[in-house]
């Protein structure tokens, strides 16, 4: 499919319930921020709502943002604000701790904007916030989403350090496309390296996200997944692109959800990535601690 109209399959449930409003409450109290609202992400009504706290990897799910709302980069396809980077809050990591438990989540997703101002680029505070719902949850499992962190192997492992049971670091898009969909400063054998270095150096479980909908091939995509595994990446999600704003990129193609699924297939069958999510509504977290509890912990 080639059009740039949304199709049905792409209509999504408005956020509504009272765990979404108590949800929103304790994030507000307590001044945090999280992807699912920074980024509009489609899937926030469904997510929000999950039964909480049973257990099982199924309860409600939440993407914490860490270190404030504003980015240090510009990515042509993110809504998050760019520039008028403010100083972190020392309390983030034991508020967002306070919220997990509040919240009750048994598998909470992290991650940032990127903070390319600081000194170290944010590492340690990311570390310490892990480490932080470790020491009060020791049962929680612990997914990370993080910046590349310009390539500096000693920043990233800061976070390997601090032992998340999943380190994500997302390619974004094929090689031929990272710019114009990526800021300058990102790239794709920067991104392949962190994948690569959390592998070399550690037993945690890595991951990786690809959107489609930029005007990829479908030879790049699975030389962009082939590239992946190679890199020792388990776990790959895909997920269509969708225009936060006429300020970002153009979509240039919807594809069905059938395509999606034969995606799911190449990446499990035939690549041998742990499993993949794949489908045009999935994100990064979309179901993250459900679909880790099914491959490997059951
Ligand atoms: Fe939040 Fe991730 Fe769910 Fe989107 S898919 S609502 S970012 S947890
Ligand atoms: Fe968005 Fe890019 Fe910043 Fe990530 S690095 S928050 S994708 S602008």
């Amino acid at each position: 499919m080639s059009t740039t109209r949304k199709p049905d399959w792409l209509k999504m449930r408005p956020p509504s319930g009272r765990e979404f409003a108590g949800i929103r409450e304790t994030l507000r109290e307590r001044n945090l921020h999280t992807v699912c609202e920074e980024a509009n992400c489609p899937n926030l009504g469904k997510c929000w709502s999950g039964g909480a706290g049973t257990g099982d990897g199924e309860g409600g799910t939440a993407t914490f943002m860490l270190m404030g709302d504003r980015c240090s980069r510009a990515c042509n396809f993110c809504d998050v604000q760019t520039g008028g980077m403010e100083p972190l809050d020392p309390d983030e990591p034991a508020n967002v701790a306070d919220a997990v438990a509040e919240i009750g989540l048994d598998y909470v997703v992290l991650t940032s904007v990127d903070r390319d101002d600081l000194p170290d680029q944010g590492a340690g505070h990311f570390a310490e916030t892990i480490r932080e719902i470790k020491d009060r949850h020791p049962g929680i499992l612990v997914e990370v989403l993080i910046p590349d962190f310009q390539g500096e192997e000693r920043l990233v492992r800061k976070i390997i350090d601090a032992e998340p049971d999943v380190i994500a670091h997302n390619v974004e898009t094929v090689e031929r496309l990272q710019f114009p969909v990526r800021d300058r400063r990102a790239g794709y054998e920067q991104s392949l390296g962190v994948l690569e270095q959390v592998d070399r150096e550690s037993d945690i479980y890595t991951k990786t996200s690809i959107m489609l909908g930029h005007g990829e091939y479908d030879h790049e995509v699975y030389q962009t997944l082939a590239d992946c595994r190679e890199r020792g990446v388990d776990v790959v999600t895909l997920g269509q692109y969708l225009r936060p704003s006429r300020d970002h990129l153009e979509v240039q193609r919807y594809d069905h959800p059938a395509k999606y699924e034969t995606w799911r297939r190449v990446a499990e069958e035939e690549l041998g990535f742990l499993y993949c999510a794949s489908g045009p509504m999935v994100r990064s977290s979309y179901k993250a601690g459900e679909l880790f509890v099914d491959a490997v912990l059951r």
